[in-house]
């Protein structure tokens, strides 16, 4: 974890789910897990967050919820499903409203096993997730470079070559 640059902010939210893995991820919080000797904050507000952290499947009445949530994330952001349900509808898959997991609505980067996902699970899950996240800032910034030089050096005619 040495290779941080600053403490990675997670936004949980619950989706449709019987609460088994909301109650792991708030685990996660308590002395015993204690996610946060990572530096991780818990955020409630998505424009301050790095990490989207869901649990649950999306139905027709939170796909929006969750659609919102995403797009008000700054770039990067890394998002992570928790449990089966999140990952593709679990239990409720079947059911008339339930459209499957997180990534039927926005894209997913780490998916987290388990009914309920062990916090230990979710730890991991978290980590890995603060790996990807450094790499899409390195690629963010590699990138801003790129266009900077581009900027600077302007575009080639006849007249700047002679
Ligand atoms: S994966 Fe299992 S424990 Fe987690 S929300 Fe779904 S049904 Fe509940």
């Amino acid at each position: 974890m040495s290779f941080l640059k600053k403490s990675p902010w997670i936004i949980h939210y619950d989706g449709t789910s019987c609460n088994g893995c909301d109650i792991e991820v708030l685990a996660c919080l308590t002395p015993l897990y204690d996610v946060e000797r990572f530096g991780v904050v818990n955020t409630g507000n998505p424009k301050h967050a790095d990490i989207l952290l869901i649990t649950g499947s999306v139905n027709e009445q939170n796909k929006d919820v969750v659609w919102q949530i995403f797009n008000q994330m700054p770039n990067p952001k890394v998002v992570v499903a928790v449990g089966i349900c999140a990952t593709s509808g679990g239990i409720f898959a079947e059911c008339y409203n339930v459209m499957g997991g997180v990534d039927k609505i926005i894209p997913v980067d780490v998916y987290v096993p388990g009914c309920a996902a062990r916090p230990e699970s979710i730890i991991d899950g978290v980590v890995k997730a603060v790996e990807i996240l450094e790499e899409k800032r390195a690629a963010m910034t590699k990138k801003r470079k790129m266009a900077k030089v581009r900027r600077v050096s302007g575009p080639v005619s006849l007249s700047n070559m002679f």
